[in-house]
């Protein structure tokens, strides 16, 4: 028998089916999964957000109204689309709040299966990976980049191009200072030569801290760049 990763519950020893084909590996007891909400189709084309959950006036075709205004701001077509796993909701913030900011590394493998699987489904012609990096303070107050972790556990080589460039606290700037600053810097031992790249990041939020990686791996020669998160707020 094998302990669930979040609630340490033990799991049954009559397996379900489900459980059985989500094989020994599986990191969560059925009660913990039956709290995650896996994102479904219909979504939006471009940040993958479940469109059964918004209201029509929040749905521009095929996609959401947030991709809407990214699509006629300078950020257009810096990233191709986003996918992620699941919905942000109570369940996920806690977990979240017990992988990302009290540094549960144990937490990791609790989707791994899935994860691989929308990995494969949407992305298994990128070249290589890149996590979002987090600022070196951050980085040293968690001990760990969750970006990094949740990008180890995908079949690609990581590279790490990104750095964050220190600023000020957000909140000083108003929404058109904000959308304009840069927040990461590129520094590698060679231009990116056109390849397919796959920036992973813990959640999709605004979009802004994907599009802004975008823009400078575009700057630096990446070709197509898409992103995949494992949750969607
Ligand atoms: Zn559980
Ligand atoms: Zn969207």
């Amino acid at each position: 028998m094998n302990a669930c990763l979040y609630c340490e519950g033990v799991h049954t020893s009559q397996f379900t089916f489900s459980q059985f084909l989500r094989g020994v590996e599986n990191g969560l007891c059925e009660l913990c999964l039956k709290k995650c909400l896996f994102i479904k189709e219909p979504y939006c084309l471009l940040c993958g957000r479940s469109l059964l959950r918004l209201s029509s006036q929040f749905i521009d075709h095929d996609i959401c109204k947030d991709c809407a205004i990214w699509k006629t701001s300078s950020y257009e077509g810096m990233m191709t689309k986003n996918r992620s796993l699941l919905h942000y909701n109570d369940f996920m913030k806690e977990w979240m709040k017990r992988f990302k900011f009290q540094g549960d590394y144990a937490l990791l493998p609790s989707f791994k299966k899935e994860w691989r699987s929308l990995f494969y489904q949407h992305f298994k012609t990128c070249s290589f990976i890149i996590p979002i990096p987090l600022s070196e303070e951050r980085h040293f107050e968690r001990g760990f980049n969750q970006s990094e972790a949740l990008a180890s556990l995908l079949p690609r080589q990581i590279v790490s191009p990104l750095s964050r460039i220190h600023t000020e606290k957000q909140s000083k700037k108003n929404k058109q200072e904000r959308l304009q600053e840069e927040l990461f810097s590129f520094s590698f031992s060679r231009k990116l030569n056109n390849e397919e790249v796959l920036l992973i990041d813990d959640i999709y939020t605004t979009g802004a801290t994907l599009y802004k990686a975008s823009k400078v791996l575009k700057q630096n020669g990446a070709g197509l760049i898409s992103a995949m998160t494992l949750a969607r707020s």
